[in-house]
């Protein structure tokens, strides 16, 4: 168990590292950021940034020598980093959950073999690959790049066994390594932001019912308009999930809810998510707080929520709206330090609570 005053190393600067950094302090913790972009927004609430490139080795090692525990609030970091950090430290989340992560054909497969759903699927190398699995997969299908996509880029929708709209799907893609991914008729979408500690034992946040535009998350509301059945299976799904990859840490896990109320694994991410800012607004203990508790050997919290709220992202030019939310009773507003507003960029967000009346 880290005592007050240690360190924590978070590598990445963006608004979840901010957020991280932000609850190690409300814990008494120092926190210091491996990021190659100055006056990144989590370094402007950090101890101390180290500015250099995730894979760094002298970095990672100066990063290793003055932390206690180091972790991570993108998937992206290099999995070669994260091996070596936990030779020289202690790392959470495992970095075999980022490997498995970052790879979706890996992915699916642990997810497949922890006896989880997921959409059917098949690997794509070439546009031969993609003819055979459309026709193997009901002509209808995602093909989405193995690696680094989010918020939907890297996509391809097809319908059909048209050569023409196949060789053009590889070539959007820029023939990356992809999966083919058969279409999902969902009725909505929902997460499960889970904790568990090193001993073990598990929490989970209530289910969150998520809504894209643009391909990105624009809401999240909580409760989701779904069965007990559905968040028992969401539930189930998230505990294999933890124990498999023997997690510490927090992982956002997203899933298809159909019409019969089954669920069909999207994906995961082995940090705090988007889809669970909410719960710094509607629980006595936020995700943040609970990843950094499971991080430094902490007890993990309490993960009821208090109030039904919706969470909304500012993107871009909604930040133009702050002065109007600051006017509303009940909305929670955080704005992550970024400068400039440019489109598709995420602002901040802000969690309007439903008040009993
Ligand atoms: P992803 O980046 O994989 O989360 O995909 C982005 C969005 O595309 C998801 O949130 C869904 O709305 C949609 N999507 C992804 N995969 C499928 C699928 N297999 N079937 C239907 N819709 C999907």
């Amino acid at each position: 168990m880290l005592q007050a005053g240690s360190t924590i190393g978070i590598i990445g600067g963006g608004q979840l590292g901010r957020m991280l950094a932000m609850a190690a302090a409300r814990l008494g913790f120092k926190t210091i950021i491996l990021e190659p972009q100055e006056d990144c927004p989590a370094a402007q609430v950090a101890n101390r940034q180290i500015t250099a490139a995730y894979d760094d080795r002298s970095a990672l090692q100066a990063l290793a020598e003055a932390c206690d525990v180091v972790t991570y609030e993108f998937e992206n970091v290099p999995v070669e980093a994260a091996q070596f950090l936990a030779t020289q430290t202690i790392v959470y989340p495992p970095p075999l959950a980022l490997e498995i992560s970052q790879d979706r054909v890996a992915e699916k497969q642990f997810l497949n073999e922890s006896g989880i759903a997921t959409a059917p699927w098949r690997i794509v190398d070439d546009v031969q690959d993609l003819i055979a699995a459309l026709s193997a997969l009901g002509e209808r299908g995602i093909l989405k790049t193995r690696r680094f996509g989010y918020d939907g880029k890297g996509q391809v929708r097809l319908t059909g066994l048209d050569n023409e709209a196949a060789a053009q799907a590889v070539g959007t893609i820029r023939n990356a390594p992809a999966i083919l991914e058969g279409f999902v008729e969902f009725t909505r979408e929902v997460s499960v932001i889970a904790a568990r500690d090193k001993a073990g034992n598990v929490r989970l946040y209530d289910i969150t019912e998520n809504i894209h535009k643009n391909g990105i998350l624009d809401t999240s509301a909580v409760p989701a308009a779904i069965s007990t059945d559905t968040a028992v299976a969401c539930a189930r799904a998230a505990h294999k999930l933890l124990h498999a990859l023997d997690y510490v840490g927090v992982l956002g896990f997203e899933f298809f809810v159909l019409d019969d109320g089954s669920v069909i694994a999207n994906e995961f991410a082995p940090r705090v998510h988007n889809s669970g800012h909410w719960t710094e607004a509607a629980c006595a203990v936020s995700q943040f707080e609970q990843h950094i508790r499971a991080v430094a050997g902490l007890p993990l919290g309490d993960t009821r929520r208090h109030s039904d709220c919706v969470m909304q992202n500012l993107i871009g030019d909604d930040v133009l709206q702050v002065p109007a939310i600051l006017a509303e009773s009940d909305a929670v507003l955080h704005l992550y330090g970024k400068a400039e507003a440019r489109p598709g960029r995420k602002m901040g967000h802000v969690t309007r609570i439903k008040s009993e009346k």
